[in-house]
């Protein structure tokens, strides 16, 4: 697994789901290293000065595909303090500092697979689901519910992947 390391992006896109759930395209100003899908990184809005202190930060699934290590997403949605500042302080040209990749949390390709996911939880999943391919071999199966259906985020990927990936099924539920 790659050693984590801290990058400087700019935000390339914002992108506004409604019910307060964001999109967040980054561009880093160098390759990220290399991640699996499932695995999380750290952003700070604040400035980072490499002889210091990581500041705050909050953690999200990298929703982006780590084929290409040029481009991060994140998926968020507003629950406290600090996304609340992302709400109002994301927007196209920020500098922002990520730290990755972390975590454990990783689908395993080669035994079959049951995906159960609410809300932004799918980016957790995303990066595994865009990977398939029609000639995977084990069973795929998703269940993946929203508040409306306008929140289930992903939803023209997911539905595209099932209709070619033979062995893949997905469920998706809203209120
Ligand atoms: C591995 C991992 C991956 C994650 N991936 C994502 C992701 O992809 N997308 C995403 O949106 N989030 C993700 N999270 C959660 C994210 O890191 C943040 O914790 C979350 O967004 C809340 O951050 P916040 O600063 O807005 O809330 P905070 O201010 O830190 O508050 C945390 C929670 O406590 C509640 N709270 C705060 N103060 C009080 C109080 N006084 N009384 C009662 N309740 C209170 C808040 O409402 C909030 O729900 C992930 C977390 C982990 C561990």
């Amino acid at each position: 697994m790659s050693t984590p390391r801290k990058i400087r992006c700019i935000v390339e896109q914002v992108t506004n789901h409604g019910d307060r759930v964001y999109t967040v395209a980054l561009k880093p100003e160098r390759a990220v290293p290399a991640f699996l899908p499932g695995q999380f990184l750290h952003l700070t809005l604040d400035e980072y000065d490499p002889s210091g202190f990581w500041p705050e930060s909050r953690v999200f699934s990298i929703a982006s595909s780590p084929v290409d290590r040029s481009a991060l997403a994140l998926i968020y949605s507003v629950k406290g303090k600090y996304t609340a500042r992302m709400e109002a302080e994301l927007c196209v040209g920020k500098s922002v500092w990520v730290k990755l990749p972390y975590g454990e949390f990783v689908v395993d390709g080669r035994m079959d697979a049951i995906l159960i996911a609410g809300g932004t939880g799918i980016t957790a999943f995303q990066a595994f689901i865009e990977g398939l391919t029609p000639q995977h071999p084990n069973k795929v199966v998703l269940l993946y519910g929203a508040r409306r259906p306008g929140l289930l985020l992903g939803r023209e990927i997911i539905e595209g992947q099932a209709r070619i990936v033979e062995v893949m099924k997905a469920f998706l539920f809203s209120e």
